[in-house]
């Protein structure tokens, strides 16, 4: 290779590649020994994103003999290396065997050098036709080597391990593996995973596990002791799964998965591991929570039957006519409160579609039946919000709305008054609001979770509504007793009250019956008529400006009120993502010097949080520029325009439910979604947005899709392949091994979960305790609360 051939001026390295101590003892063949700056830094996100707060579900384990023990119980583990792990929330032989690679490098499924694409992960194999020694600008030492195939040459770059040099001979044959990326017009493959071929020219046709990592820990050192630990511990393991179990569903024993996971012979014996764990998994859950359905039906609460004068009087009050969806939630929610087994039921619909006044007609049949109730909200705003438009409801029924204690004053000896209790009222108005909660006198009372839950007793209570739990994760509902729906009523052996629970996150049919496994589910499809859609269009960067002045027109010229919303606080280095903090400042002190603009973003006091949305309530501020945070439920009707910047890094839901702040009113609503980047699976989501389908029952036969449909094309988005990209975090995912998108595996352990529990309730069968040990984890989240 000439000098004409020189490789290309190596760019500054990344600045988070930082020189690495060379392995002690070096071997060519092993695969994992270059550390790519790649793994290092992304694996501590996921890690992160992994690692759900207490309670874990995932170490089931740690009452196994040894398995609690320190990770110095490993073989080749001493005190230094110890800490190393610690660092990565490592400590014991059970956090070893479950730390789970995020991916695995396939060295079988090769790619000719002129199939290349830049950005993929991808491997190559092929000959050395030279190596060589640099120092980059930055004065880091970087290894070239240039590789050959058939087809073409490409250039792999190791920085800061200048020994590597000697490992790769010209005429060698090895296998690399690693993204590409252009650097100066040429591709290269920076830091990759590599080893040496078989003499016949094959790969070892391993697959190798790559772990997630952080800061000064390398993937050779956590794969040595993840290995070691596997080979030392995994055998102890035991297996809760009884034997007809596992036949029957064909999944390998405990000790094999872990085997399979930290050192599968091939992909296919890596997918039989993850299967059984993903099985043992959700099995877990779906005992959990059917046994919990189970036990709930069999006790007992006040029957809300005083008849449907009070509820038919109160229905033909409302000043519009239900929609279908609605008649048929209120029915079958009357139905369930009418009898003494206690309801425990989920209200999913999109924003907008009406559930407040099923909800009301929940507290009619309640007042009527002479109990109380209670109705929370997560934020003050929200519980005042509830309380004006109840009061708007009930009113023409001859409810009375209290929020002070002059109010209750004039209501004392009326017999339907619905009281507020936030934590930002004067303390005479909220000691009052107590006092008549307790004497009886309050017959509802609305407001935030966290003061109601601790500061009040209800004592005819006996129904309990919880609004907009879009935020409530498995996780918490795992770490509530009694009743799966956060309802705090229903905790220890008190006396169980009604719940419902309304969300406007859409769970999609195929994860309902299994996340919901615990509540009844209604679902609310249908809009009220004479909704106008909300237009929504898609605009590259460069159309920002436009953007602009259609905000400015529309309110300058209109009156209308704008939410512009960016998806992060804070500027980070990685994302492009214009940030709320800085963008705020910019419009303000520019684009829009004339308007009057506020800033909401989760970070502030809570204080200055609910000032700003008083603000544009109020009609004070024009603009609300904002993170998600305004997701939960805001109603400002003259507020028609929403511009979501950087819409790509929005989930669809997320996308969808930020959008129905719009549109609350009689004008005609815009959504403005900008991306500045963003993948083929991104722009699926911001299409199946902005499509509209057809629907004959609507004006104009097309409709865009609801919530409930766009949550299903995004499983499907995200398709059965995803089981080591990225995953959902949050609501619906606490799993380590299971796949929300694998509907198979999901079926099987709720169809397992319920024959177990015809059989035995309780699970108190000897041949169970395992599987009772599978459900453990949960009552201990629950205990601990
Ligand atoms: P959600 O809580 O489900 O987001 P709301 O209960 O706040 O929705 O209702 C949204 C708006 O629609 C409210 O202004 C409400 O008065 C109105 N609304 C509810 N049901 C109907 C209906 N059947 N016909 C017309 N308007 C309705
Ligand atoms: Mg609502």
């Amino acid at each position: 290779v000439g000098r004409g051939d020189a490789p290309p001026a190596p760019p500054a390295p990344p600045a988070r590649a930082r020189p690495e101590a060379p392995p002690t003892t070096h071997s060519v063949a092993q695969p994992g020994t270059a550390a790519s700056p790649k793994t290092r830094t992304n694996p501590t996100r996921t890690e992160t994103r992994r690692k759900p707060a207490a309670p874990r579900l995932a170490p089931l384990l740690a009452d196994d003999p040894g398995l609690g023990a320190s990770v110095t119980a490993v073989r080749g583990v001493g005190e230094k290396a110890a800490a190393r792990l610690a660092r990565l929330g490592l400590h014991t032989v059970d956090d070893l065997l479950n730390h789970v690679p995020h991916r695995y490098r396939d060295y079988s499924e090769t790619v000719a050098i002129a199939d290349i694409e830049t950005g993929r992960d991808l491997t190559v194999t092929g000959r050395v036709v030279d190596v060589r020694s640099a120092r980059g600008k930055a004065g880091k030492q970087v290894v070239w080597v240039l590789l050959e195939d058939a087809t073409g040459r490409l250039r792999l770059s190791f920085f800061n391990q200048p020994y590597l040099a000697k490992s790769f001979r010209p005429g060698s044959r090895i296998a690399a593996s690693g993204k590409v990326e252009q650097w100066g017009g040429r591709a290269v493959m920076n830091g990759p995973e590599w080893e040496k071929l078989n003499a016949d020219g094959s790969t070892s046709g391993r697959i190798v596990p790559i772990y997630p990592l952080t800061e000064g820990v390398t993937q050779r050192f956590v794969l040595r002791h993840v290995q070691s630990a596997v080979s030392q511990f995994a055998d102890l393991l035991g297996d809760p799964l009884p034997v007809w179990l596992r036949e029957e569903e064909s999944l390998c024993t405990r000790p094999d998965a872990y085997r399979a996971i930290h050192t599968p012979q091939d992909a296919a014996e890596r997918d039989r591991g993850f299967r059984r764990l993903a099985f043992e998994e959700l099995l877990g859950l779906q005992l959990w929570f059917r046994q919990k359905r189970r036990a709930r039906r069999e006790r007992r609460t006040q029957a809300l039957d005083a008849g449907r004068g009070a509820m038919d009087l109160f229905l033909h009050s409302l000043p519009w006519p239900l929609t279908e969806d609605q008649r048929a939630a209120i029915e079958e929610i009357a139905a369930d409160l009418s009898v003494a087994t206690p309801m425990s039921r989920l209200l999913q619909g999109d924003v907008g579609c009406g559930k407040t006044v099923v909800a009301a007609a929940a507290l009619v049949q309640c007042a009527a039946a002479g109990a109380q109730a209670a109705l929370m909200a997560p934020t003050e705003i929200l519980a005042r919000q509830h309380v004006q438009s109840l009061g708007a409801l009930l009113e023409p029924a001859g409810w009375r709305t209290v929020r002070s204690a002059e109010e209750l004053a004039l209501a004392a000896g009326h017999e339907r008054v619905m009281g507020l209790l936030v934590g930002g009222m004067r303390d005479a108005d909220k000691i009052a609001m107590r006092e008549a909660a307790a004497a009886g006198g309050v017959r509802v009372l609305v407001g935030t979770q966290a003061v109601i839950q601790e500061t009040v007793a209800l004592p005819e209570q006996a129904l309990s509504i919880v609004d907009e739990q879009h935020r409530f994760g498995v996780m918490q509902r795992a770490t509530l007793d009694g009743a799966a729906d956060g309802s705090p009523v229903q905790q220890g052996e008190g006396p169980a009250v009604h719940s419902l629970v309304m969300t406007a996150t859409p769970i999609p049919r195929t994860l309902a019956h299994v996340f919901n496994a615990d509540l009844d589910h209604t679902v609310i499809e249908q809009m009220p008529r004479g909704r106008r859609p909300i237009e929504t269009e898609w605009l590259a960067p460069d159309q920002r400006e436009r953007a602009y002045a259609y905000i400015r027109k529309r309110v300058d010229e209109e009156g209308d009120q704008a939410y512009i919303i960016y998806p992060l606080v804070e500027t980070s280095e990685h994302v492009e993502a214009r940030a709320a903090v800085e963008e705020y400042e910019r419009l303000r002190s520019d684009t829009f010097a004339d308007l009057r603009l506020a800033l909401v973003h989760g970070r502030m006091p809570p204080a200055e949080k609910e000032a700003a949305m008083a603000a544009f309530h109020a009609g004070d501020a024009q603009v609300l520029v904002s993170t998600t945070v305004v997701e939960v439920g805001v109603d400002v009707p003259n507020a028609t325009v929403m511009l979501i910047d950087g819409a790509e890094r929005f989930g669809l839901a997320q996308l969808h439910q930020l959008r129905g702040r719009v549109g609350r009113g009689s004008k005609a609503s815009m959504c403005l979604l900008v991306t500045s980047g963003g993948g083929k699976v991104a722009h699926a989501r911001i299409r199946a947005l902005t499509e509209r389908i057809p629907d004959a029952t609507v004006e104009g036969g097309t409709r865009l899709r609801n919530g409930l449909e766009l949550a299903e094309r995004d499983l499907e988005l995200r398709g059965p392949g995803e089981y080591f990209g990225t995953r959902q975090s949050g609501v619906l995912d606490p799993f380590r091994f299971a796949r929300l998108s694998d509907t198979k595996t999901l079926a099987a352990a709720v169809r397992v979960a319920e024959r177990v529990l015809d059989e035995d309730p309780q699970l108190k069968d000897s041949r169970h305790g395992g599987l009772a040990r599978l459900t453990r984890p949960y009552h201990e989240g629950a205990a601990r609360k």
